[in-house]
Order: C-alpha cells, then sequence, then structure tokens
C-alpha cells in the first residue's frame, strides 16, 4: 500500500546554483578550497536527493559568506544536480532520484559494475574526490514533518562527532540499508580502521521553512567542529537560531526491508513515535507480523513509497 497523501507546502525556495557549476576540481558542481595548511579533508554535500534543498541552501550560504578553510581543504558537493533540476512542484516527490536512489550505489560491486544509469554515472565522476575525504557532512531532509536527525552510523568515531557537533538533539546510530550502501557509509567512513567519519543531516520536512536555517546552523557546526574554520565561523548567523538542546541517542537495532507487495502499518506512523510494548504489531507484511522486538522502540522514518525490498521503517531502541 503506498501512502503518499500528506501534500507538504513548498516553504522554501530553491536556490540558484548554476554560478557553483564550473568548479576547480574538474568534477562539475564540486568546489575543493585548499587552505595550504595540513590538515582533513571536510566535505559537505549537498543533492544526494534531488528534491531536498537545504543543503543547497546551506552550501550557496557558505558560498556568499566566501568561506575559506583554516587548515586542511574544503569541498563543497552538489551531488545528484539532475534529480534537482527535474524537480516539479506539482510532483515534488518524484525528483528525489531520476534511475535509481543515488544513497544506495556506495558499494564498489555497483560503482564497478558495468550498468549504466544516471546517478551511478555522477557516483563514479565524484567517486575520486570523495575518497579523499576524511570528514563529511551530508545534508538530507524527510518526506514528513520529524524532528531533525543526526545519522551518524555504527562505529563509535560517527557517534563522538556526532556529539561534538551537538545538534540535533536526536543521534541515531544505523548502519544503513539493505538494498544499498549510502554515500555516509562508503569506504572508510564506515570502516572501524578508518578515522574518516561521516554524518548525515535529516533537517526535518524536504520543503518546510524551518528545515534551511537548521541545515546552515549545522554546517556552522560541523565545519567549527572539524577545526576547519575559526571557532566564531557564522556566529553572526547561529546566535538567531534556536539554541541546541542536550542530545539522545537511539540504536537502530534492524531496518525492516519490505518482503512482500502487500505490506501495510497498522497505523499511519509519522516517525519518532515511542512503541512501550516490545511484541507490537506495527504492520503486516503479506501475511508476516512485523513486531517490535524491545520496549521503548522507537520508529524512524517510515517510508511512504513501501517498494519490495526497500525499507519500510527503521526501528530503534532509546539508549541514552
Ligand atoms: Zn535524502
Amino acid at each position: 500500500m503506498i501512502i503518499d497523501s500528506i501534500a507538504y507546502p513548498i516553504e522554501i525556495e530553491f536556490p540558484d546554483i548554476i554560478p557553483y557549476k564550473v568548479c576547480n576540481t574538474g568534477v562539475d558542481w564540486i568546489t575543493t578550497l585548499d587552505s595550504g595548511v595540513a590538515g582533513p579533508h571536510v566535505m559537505i554535500s549537498a543533492l544526494v536527493h534531488g528534491n531536498e534543498p537545504c543543503g543547497a541552501v546551506a552550501l550557496d550560504w557558505l558560498f556568499k559568506q566566501e568561506v575559506r578553510p583554516v587548515r586542511g581543504k574544503l569541498s563543497l558537493a552538489f551531488m545528484n544536480v539532475a534529480a534537482y533540476n527535474a524537480f516539479d512542484r506539482e510532483n515534488p516527490t518524484a525528483s528525489r532520484y531520476l534511475d535509481q536512489d543515488f544513497n544506495r550505489v556506495w558499494q564498489s560491486e555497483s560503482l564497478d559494475d558495468p550498468e549504466v544509469t544516471r546517478e551511478l554515472e555522477r557516483a563514479r565522476e565524484v567517486r575520486p574526490i570523495v575518497e579523499t575525504v576524511d570528514l563529511l557532512l551530508d545534508i538530507h531532509s524527510m518526506q514528513h514533518k520529524n524532528p531533525p536527525l543526526m545519522l551518524a552510523g555504527i562505529q563509535p568515531k560517527g557517534r563522538a562527532l556526532a556529539r561534538q557537533v551537538a545538534d540535533p538533539e536526536w543521534v541515531v546510530c544505523d548502519a544503513g540499508h539493505a538494498e544499498g550502501q549510502r554515500l555516509r557509509d562508503y569506504g572508510g567512513f564506515s570502516a572501524s580502521n578508518s578515522k574518516k567519519t561521516a554524518l548525515l543531516l535529516e533537517t526535518g520536512q524536504h520543503w518546510e521553512a524551518a528545515s534551511a536555517p537548521r541545515a546552515i546552523a549545522n554546517a556552522i557546526r560541523f565545519l567549527r567542529t572539524t577545526e576547519c574554520v575559526s571557532v566564531d565561523f557564522g556566529e553572526d548567523f547561529l546566535v538567531k537560531q534556536p539554541q541546541p538542546v542536550p542530545q539522545r541517542t537511539i540504536e537502530i537495532i534492524a531496518p525492516v526491508t519490505v518482503q512482500s507487495e502487500q505490506f501495510r502499518f497498522a497505523e499511519e506512523f509519522h516517525g519518532m513515535e515511542i512503541i512501550e510494548r516490545k511484541g507490537t504489531v506495527i504492520a503486516m507484511d503479506g501475511d508476516t507480523a512485523v513486531k517490535t522486538p524491545h520496549d521503548n522502540c522507537v520508529l524512524i522514518m517510515p517510508n511512504r513509497r513501501l517498494q519490495l525490498g526497500k525499507t519500510a521503517v527503521r526501528l530503534g531502541k532509546l539508549v541514552d
């Protein structure tokens, strides 16, 4: 059953990113700024999903501030620009991607495969730069109006970085999706023996007005945390934003993957519901009941576009 009934207003102005096409990296839409001083390669990426403009808003803001790294390198990357350009206000969810989800192709089996899709072509183009990145913030947003989330992966290093950024309130520690790996999990980002670390920010609903300043504020905090910019960078902007609250961490136990053509949720969940009792039926997947595996189970981002083999919802455990 596909429920896509909630039409959210488009309150965010999609920035004109044309000025950022021709770059100094040899790869369109990725600009790398080099401080000339030793330090990590920090990247902020936007538009991994074409209908999620907040990352582009943050990058546009950073460009207009003429951000410059004080150590290491800073890359500002617009990823699936073709999907962004396909955005249609009459059908705003359609441009998440063109041929396949850009955020599920990040494994060498896909990237090295001869298969050609527009997303794979773009991923292959940006891959050599991504492989040199030490610290990544990948900015996304959500289908539904949920509080912002920081997806930190399953390694302690991701959780530690999310804690240092100290925004937003909810930190979600998860392994990703059965259908394919995300950019934030690619290569060293998810390897325990690598210092490379990535965070994925979900700013809130894709087009809600509050998502845009959240993206900018989080980008500022991320750049400060990585010491890519000075400690007072973006202060004028940050003082006008809501101050961060103490963080709470959720560990994802397992994603629920759609196994049949007849998957339906027991209720119209919107996300961040806390189901108190273990064994509560939250969905039927064909004839199989999907039950909460433990008490105080948090429903993370239930999917409205339910398709076979895709993630229906992720179940989390409140840990602190
Ligand atoms: Zn996204």
